[in-house]
């Protein structure tokens, strides 16, 4: 019988685990143990609203305290998990306790990926990956103060954009020759470097940070072609990676993240994961996928919980993920490696259009720049494996639903 189950990490994935295995019926303990001192609570405004002060610090929690205890949640917070021992099915606490589970959830979430140059050690160099790091940024960013962020990917733009809006002077330094490379097409990272410009962010591609100098914190940012950058604030958004490490140790499968199957339990069949810290199969993408965002976390916590309560559910999703920049909103549904072909649907100069990418014939993904509906409608065809019509895709005039 399964009596205690043991979640570690209070992020997105174990605040919705909690949720799903209460109310799917779970009436034994039920314990999260995360290493924050706050209610599990949303990251996506951090880099949002929250930095720009819009959003009050109560808004965030995705439960009140009544919630855990009106549940029987046995909240352990402010404690991290220190040690997984698989044969013995316990984990050790830093507070000394040890806690016998029948099944484990590991929602480990990832840490923001550090740089290793020179002077990156200097105090005052930030990075944004949960609550504790916004008191810091937020002092720095005033009228006027000049912000230097390295790295335009989401974060690095986020930030920049908040940053821009509050009266910094923002400057971006990215080492690819365009702002968020990785993830999206080359149009879309030039419409949106051109937004940035348009608010007056200096966006510098193809500069790699060699050093930052400072006395007793960080002050100025060096490039390999020598250029400087003063900073009164500085902050890193290079990626982030997995915390496996617990996972590694006790011996779990891990590569790129903890290793789940489709049922999103790793390699001991009594320990699940979720969420940010799993390398999972996409069942739709035939691939194994890490991926950062809201959807999945959310998505594979529910799924880990149906299957910790033997209820078999495979984790089956098109992913998705947002980002706001400005008063721009950019959709990104799919996986578009592998694409042989790319079609724009409408004008990026109306501020609002969309990326297609097709492989074989087969919607993939999209990009929807502005454009709500095409985003809507792309999650249906891509699950469906549609095949549109490419003189109708690429019509703005016709509804991407009806271009088939
Ligand atoms: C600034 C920012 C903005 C973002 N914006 C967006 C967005 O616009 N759209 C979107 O889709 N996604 C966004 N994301 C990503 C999204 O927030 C994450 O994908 C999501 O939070 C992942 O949930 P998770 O539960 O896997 O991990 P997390 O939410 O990171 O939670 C993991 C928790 O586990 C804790 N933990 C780790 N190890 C231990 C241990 N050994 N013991 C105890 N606790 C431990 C961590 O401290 C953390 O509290 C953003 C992320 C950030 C940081």
């Amino acid at each position: 019988m399964i009596s205690t189950i043991l979640i570690i990490g209070g992020g997105q994935a174990g605040a919705q685990a909690i949720d799903t295995l209460r109310r799917e019926g779970h009436k034994g303990r039920l314990i999260l143990v995360g290493d924050e001192p706050q209610l599990p609570y949303q990251r996506p405004p951090l880099s949002k609203k929250f930095l720009a002060g819009e959003l009050a610090v109560e808004r965030l929690p995705f439960r009140h305290q009544s919630f855990y205890d009106e549940h029987g949640i046995e909240l352990k917070l402010g404690v991290s998990a220190t040690r997984l021992d698989p044969a013995a099915r316990k984990v050790a606490l830093s507070n000394g306790e040890e806690i016998v589970y029948d099944r484990l959830l590991l929602c480990l979430g990832a840490t923001s990926r550090q740089l290793t140059c020179p002077g990156a050690d200097l105090p005052g160099v930030h990075y944004l990956r949960s609550i504790a790091d916004v008191p810091q940024i937020q002092a720095a960013i005033k009228p006027g103060a000049r912000a230097v962020i390295i790295g335009g990917g989401y974060i690095g733009l986020e930030t920049a954009a908040t940053a821009r809006k509050m009266g910094c002077a923002v400057t971006v330094l990215e080492m690819a020759d365009r702002v968020m490379n990785r993830v999206v097409a080359s149009n879309v990272s030039q419409y949106f470097e051109q937004e940035h410009r348009a608010q007056g962010v200096k966006i510098i591609c193809n500069t790699r940070v060699v050093r930052l100098e400072g006395g007793t914190r960080v002050e100025r940012v060096v490039c390999a072609d020598g250029s400087t950058h003063e900073a009164d604030l500085l902050v890193v958004g290079v990626g982030a990676v997995a915390n496996m490490q617990l996972a590694v140790d006790a011996g779990l499968e891990c590569e790129n993240g903890i290793m789940v199957d489709e049922y999103c339990r790793s390699s001991d069949p009594v320990i699940y994961a979720a969420g940010d810290c799993t390398y999972h199969p996409s069942l739709r993408f035939e691939m194994r996928v890490r991926l950062e965002s809201v959807d999945n976390a959310f998505e594979q916590a529910k799924t880990a919980a149906l299957n910790i309560l033997e209820r078999p559910t495979v984790h089956d999703r098109v992913p998705w993920f947002w980002s706001d920049q400005f008063d721009n909103k950019l959709l990104i549904v799919g996986l578009s490696q592998g694409h042989d072909q790319q079609v724009t649907r409408g004008d990026p100069a109306t501020r609002s259009f969309s990326v297609c990418y097709l492989k074989g014939g087969e919607l993939l993904a999209v990009e929807a720049i502005n454009h709500s509906k095409d985003y809507m409608a792309a999650r249906k065809l891509i699950a469906d494996r549609a095949r549109p019509n490419i003189d109708k895709l690429a019509d703005p005039q016709v509804a991407l639903k009806e271009a088939l």
